[in-house]
């Protein structure tokens, strides 16, 4: 898998001591971790660097750019979030060739869909390799404290995203009061066909979304030719257009990791029954579009009270 070398590495983080370099090394080396820095990690980075974790995460930027899938703009956008629990989390853009551009994940989405599969309860600040487009800010108007969430952009001071986004539309405005990252979780059971351990995992990814405006809650788990499986959580927005399908979710898990989309083998989707939209049409098409020999296989659920 194409992560990171140690001289790459170098001419990225020339701030960075030896010691601390070769700590974060060892971090960004491990594709389990899915471009997670954790806390502990993180200490161990920093100690003894003059370097503040604001301007830490802006030296990550290139690093997380590197992880970008951008075949068609071949512009590479890279994000580090910072969760509550003090990890930090790479994001970059995914693009979908012969597919339409809806299909893109932006690097700040990839970011905090990066913190939420981590099971982070929230994300205090953002750092972007430029200004995040208006997208981008609709859909981070779904965090718990959007308006007071930091948005750090090299060169520049720390912008509240309540001052980039005024006039803002939001969860109140379709009268939600639940928000991203409220780990909220549902009971769910398989109505359809057998279960085996991508069905688990997509149904687990499936009863964590967020998905307040439709309640068709959906998750995807996939399985590549090196035999690592990836979960995604569908995940919406006041706006609509700014949700993240489940497949979306669990591409940016893989890129994550350094491995190519190509290399997926087999995807299951889970949703709700009679659900009043679906995710199948689309997982199956960006699915073809990335990996066509891959097999799909879609399961429903239900909620169980
Ligand atoms: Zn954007």
């Amino acid at each position: 898998m194409a992560i990171i070398s140690a001289e790459k590495l170098r001419q990225l983080m020339l701030k960075l001591g030896e010691a601390a370099r070769q700590e974060l090394l060892r971090v960004l080396r491990q594709p389990e971790l899915r471009g997670q820095i954790p806390a502990p990690a993180l200490t161990a980075v920093l100690r003894d660097q003059q370097l503040r974790v604001d301007d830490f995460m802006l030296n990550l930027l290139p690093v997380a750019q590197l992880r970008a899938f951008a075949p068609l703009s071949n512009f590479r956008v890279g994000a580090v979030a910072c969760g509550t629990s003090g990890s930090l989390y790479l994001g970059a853009n995914l693009e979908v060739p012969l597919e339409t551009l809806g299909n893109s994940v932006h690097a700040e989405q990839a970011a905090i869909v990066n913190a939420f599969m981590h099971e982070e309860s929230g994300v205090t600040s953002l750092a972007v390799t430029a200004a995040p487009c208006g997208h981008c800010r609709q859909f981070l108007n779904e965090l718990p404290n959007a308006s007071d969430l930091d948005i750090l952009v090299k060169g520049q001071s720390a912008v509240k995203l309540g001052a980039m986004l005024p006039s803002a539309f939001g969860p109140n405005d379709l009268g939600v009061s639940e928000r991203l990252f409220g780990g909220k979780k549902v009971n769910l059971v398989v109505t359809s066909g057998s279960t085996d351990e991508l069905t688990a995992l997509a149904v687990g990814a499936a009863s964590r979304s967020y998905a307040p405006y439709t309640n068709a809650v959906a998750g995807v788990a996939l399985r590549t030719s090196v035999g690592t499986v990836y979960e995604g959580c569908y995940i919406e927005s006041a706006a609509f257009n700014p949700s993240l399908s489940p497949l979306q979710a669990a591409l940016v898990g893989l890129i994550m990791s350094g491995e190519s989309p190509s290399n997926i083998t087999a995807a299951t989707l889970a949703e709700l029954e009679n659900a009043p939209i679906t995710q199948e049409n689309v997982t199956g098409a960006v699915l073809d579009a990335l990996a066509p020999a891959a097999s799909l296989r879609r399961v429903t659920v239900r909620v169980e009270h």
